[in-house]
């Protein structure tokens, strides 16, 4: 008992330094900027951060979210963003381990490779609302992540090869006669890949769940923005945006939905 306690109360602060990690990664990666120098400094002032002024979500409340040198404020992203990804981690160790839901088989693999995978998500919608862009390192780390699920084999490995084939292939041909009918590009080969290499990790069922809840969600939202932006018809957005928080929940409850929609034609 002690020792989960221990290693959920490790996966939480874990969560939350690899969550500052990534607001470094966030805003270096796309410039093409070393992750490691410089050190994290003031935008206004230069003013280098001392260790203490570092501490995830603990710095950010002791200097009341401002620079402890010139008082400029910081965006609220950064402790969002380290809470974000120390709640996926959360989430994660709930769905893999015994610890918190006694009745699911813990997988430590599986914990392991979900907690990258939720991180590497949490970047994909920051960089593709920031710049219309996913950098092709976190589809690398998502396909590697997809590689291992498949070599480990806890689900059918055909399951996963179907969810990459259909989730490359269902945006890959709507991003086809998207072209072929408005001669524009309609989704970027960003999403494409994003969706293929999802698809390897999620498997075929949850995969499709992704599908319809990123299409459904993103057909509302972008119709209501297009509406609005009536001026500038061929405006761009970020479709990633929608993959991102329909495979976090198909991850989480893909299974359970899948069941439930198969559980409405059961012959009772
Ligand atoms: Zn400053």
């Amino acid at each position: 008992m002690l020792v989960q306690v221990a290693f959920i109360v490790l996966t939480l602060l874990i969560g939350l330094c690899v969550g500052s990690f990534l607001n470094v990664v966030i805003y270096r990666l796309p410039l093409h900027m070393s992750l490691l120098k410089p050190s994290s400094h003031c935008p206004n002032c230069e003013y280098k951060l001392k260790w203490y002024d570092n501490i995830p979500l603990l710095s950010y409340i002791f200097l009341k979210g401002r620079c402890r040198n010139c008082k400029t404020k910081i965006s609220s992203r950064y402790p969002i963003i380290e809470l974000s990804n120390m709640a996926l981690w959360f989430l994660a160790l709930m769905l893999n381990t015994n610890y918190i839901i006694p009745s699911i088989t813990t997988n430590y693999l599986m914990f392991a490779l979900t907690c990258v995978v939720f991180s590497t998500l949490l970047c994909v919608f920051c960089c593709d609302l920031d710049n219309m862009e996913i950098p092709d390192e976190f589809q690398l780390i998502l396909l590697l992540c997809g590689i291992i699920a498949f070599l480990s084999n806890d689900i059918s490995a055909s399951y996963r090869t179907y969810g990459f084939l259909l989730g490359g292939g269902f945006f890959g041909l709507f991003a086809l006669l998207f072209w072929l009918i408005r001669k524009r590009e309609g989704l970027g080969f960003g999403d494409i890949k994003l969706m293929a290499v999802l698809g390897l990790f999620l498997g075929f069922e949850k995969i499709i769940v992704c599908i319809i809840l990123s299409t459904i969600s993103g057909a509302i939202i972008l119709s209501i923005l297009s509406l609005k932006n009536k001026g500038e018809k061929n405006k761009e957005y970020p479709f990633a945006t929608f993959i991102v928080p329909s495979a976090i929940i198909s991850i989480l409850a893909g299974q359970y939905i899948v069941n439930w929609y198969l559980s409405l034609f059961a012959v009772v």
